[in-house]
């Protein structure tokens, strides 16, 4: 075993999915949704697949296929409000995974420092540390509203003063993940804005994870860290169709930035992967055409799929409020943590044991009450895990059937 695998043979996900395999009626765990697609990217697929064109079943553009990247730059150039161009700013990648995998062996050198933000999707950590990185922790720290007001996302915020002590002359990197997986957090322009002055202050590279970036509710805005003062030529931003078009066994992604650092991403890419699935990536065009065309429309999916994701948000955080499982409520992503500290349960105390108590409640629930979640300790470094031990994450992009089941299980818990 090479050494750069020591320690990291865990993976939260493998763990938990086989959990939920072997004993969930409910599965509000790993974050999939389990309603279709829309029809516009099946339908896309299948001509793709079986249409006149049989190239598409061959090999493709190594950095992304020539359809996928126009659309790409064209779109999040809009977005970005600069010029984007298909050749050098945009590369796909065998989903958000290995986007991120590209960026960290692109520029992490062993004993460079890479901030990360506490909770976070856990491969941030082990990436950092494959790549002979240092993984540099900094939390979002919870402030508990008073007046029995519900906790919102929004409540976990930096700490200015700790942020900037983690920047050093060792910091290569930072990395962003807006909207928030677990928390569902959205970070505003003035979050951004101290990220971002800090990266221009120390010459720091952002790697921001955006692939929620169309889940964002009650009118609030996300806002890409590229598009900031300073920021375009020291971030790479990266996207997926799996969370996009609610379609997360696709496997697409994307990355998005200046040639001087997509250049780098390249070279891992073309020596590693070299590219993904040409149909795929033929869909996956097809149906950013259709969105670029409804753009701000009703019609959009990017309009209809949050509008929908809402209302189970707001349904699920009713239930769970009313039977004492205090929902903080995300302000994006299709995740929901919940405090289960006052929530009654049979796990026992293990007096010596490591493992912290909401991966125990997680576990126990799973078992004795068929309901998969996700403990939000999961989403911590180690030395960290014990200290936010009391929160467990639920995915709602769920068809109804499936949250009221989950409902079920709470109301009748006693
Ligand atoms: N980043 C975040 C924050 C995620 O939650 C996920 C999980 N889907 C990914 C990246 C990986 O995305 P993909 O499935 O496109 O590889
Ligand atoms: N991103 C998904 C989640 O947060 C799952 C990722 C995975 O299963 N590896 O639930």
């Amino acid at each position: 075993q090479a050494r750069r695998l020591e320690g990291i043979d865990k993976n939260i996900w493998v763990e938990f999915v086989k959990l939920a395999a072997t004993y969930s009626t409910v599965n509000l765990g790993q974050g999939f949704p389990d309603f279709p697609p829309p029809d516009f990217l099946k339908e896309a697929f299948m001509r793709a697949l079986s249409g006149e064109n049989h190239m598409l079943h061959q090999y493709t553009r190594a950095f992304g296929h020539l359809p996928l990247v126009k659309i790409l730059a064209q779109f999040l150039g809009k977005l970005l409000g600069r010029d984007v161009d298909p050749m050098t700013n945009v590369m796909v990648t065998v989903g958000a995974y290995q986007a991120l995998f590209c960026c960290f062996q692109a520029f992490v050198d062993e004993g460079d420092e890479v901030i990360i933000i506490e909770p976070f999707f856990d491969c941030y950590e082990v990436m950092v540390k494959m790549a002979g990185g240092l993984p540099v922790f900094v939390p979002l720290r919870p402030k508990f509203p008073k007046d029995g007001k519900l906790m919102s996302s929004a409540d976990w915020q930096l700490d200015p003063d700790e942020l900037a002590s983690k920047f050093s002359e060792r910091t290569k990197a930072i990395i962003l993940n807006s909207p928030n997986n677990p928390l569902g957090k959205v970070f505003s322009q003035g979050e951004l804005e101290l990220i971002a002055d800090l990266c221009v202050k120390h010459d720091v590279l952002c790697i921001s994870d955006e692939v929620y970036e169309w889940l964002v509710y009650d009118g609030k805005e996300h806002i890409r860290i590229a598009s900031l003062r300073g920021m375009w030529d020291r971030t790479v931003t990266i996207g997926s169709a799996g969370k996009t078009f609610s379609a997360t066994g696709w496997k697409v992604g994307w990355t998005v930035g200046p040639n001087r650092l997509l250049q780098h991403l390249r070279t891992v890419h073309q020596n590693s992967v070299y590219h993904c699935a040409t149909v795929a990536q033929e869909a996956v065009a097809q149906s950013f055409q259709r969105e670029l065309e409804l753009f701000g429309k009703p019609e959009s999916y990017f309009v209809q799929l949050p509008k929908e994701l809402q209302q189970k948000r707001d349904w699920l955080v009713q239930r769970m409020d009313a039977v004492g499982m205090k929902p903080i409520v995300p302000e994006g992503t299709y995740f929901l943590v919940a405090d289960i500290s006052e929530f009654k349960s049979d796990v026992t105390d293990v007096p010596d044991s490591d493992e912290p108590y909401d991966s125990r409640f997680a576990k126990w629930m799973v078992k004795n009450k068929g309901l998969a979640t996700i403990p939000l300790s999961s989403f911590y470094c180690g030395a960290h895990k014990n200290k936010y031990n009391h929160f467990i994450r639920f995915c709602f992009a769920k068809e109804e059937a499936t949250l009221k089941a989950a409902n079920d299980i709470l109301q009748k818990w006693k």
